[in-house]
């Protein structure tokens, strides 16, 4: 158990499980990308954790870029998107792999696959560690994704709740 802030929250995927799960997914992007270089779009910043320990079991070459994004206020998706850097390297004709914490409402993503950079790719998937299938409300395609959960607010591996938990590694649910 752990308390951030106002709130407690109990483990909910430990970092075993998280590691296991991330060289499962890795293994998969290199099989499917196998000698092709690819481009990482990795979502700051609850993706950090992730994006850092996938991208140590992909084979191929790989560019990293990141984009800063923000939607969440508290336990509570505001709807809202909005970008504090753009990518800052080119992606034209790249095939990009975004990395993402979580998919929840979808906002994230649909703004995402809405950026003129992103259309030049020569393809884009997205990769995300945690999928919320209830609370998804666009129908975009998450090709890879590390866990289902229910529809719960969850801290660690790089989520965070008003800035505290990302650095845990396990990952919490609020209890
Ligand atoms: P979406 O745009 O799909 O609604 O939400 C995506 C973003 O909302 C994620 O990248 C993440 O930053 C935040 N988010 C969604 N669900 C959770 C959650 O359960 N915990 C935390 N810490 N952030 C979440």
């Amino acid at each position: 158990m752990v308390k951030l802030h106002d709130k407690y929250f109990e483990s909910y995927i430990g970092s075993f499980d998280l590691q296991l799960r991330v060289k499962e997914l890795g293994a998969q992007i290199n099989d499917e990308y196998a000698n092709q270089e690819l481009y990482l779009l990795i979502v700051l910043s609850g993706a950090f954790r992730f994006a850092a320990d996938l991208s140590a079991q992909l084979h191929q070459n790989t560019e990293i870029g990141f984009i800063k994004l923000h939607s969440y206020s508290g336990t509570e998706s505001t709807g809202l998107v909005t970008a504090q850097l753009p990518p800052s390297e080119d992606i034209r004709g790249k095939h990009v792999l975004i990395v993402e914490d979580i998919v929840d409402t979808g906002t994230t993503i649909e703004y995402l696959m809405g950026l003129e950079g992103i259309q030049a790719a020569k393809s884009v998937k997205i990769a995300s560690l945690l999928f919320k299938p209830e609370a998804d409300k666009k129908d975009f395609p998450v090709h890879y994704i590390g866990f289902e959960i229910p529809n719960l607010f969850v801290v660690g591996y790089g989520l965070d709740y008003n800035g505290l938990g990302r650095n845990l590694n396990d990952i919490y649910q609020l209890k």
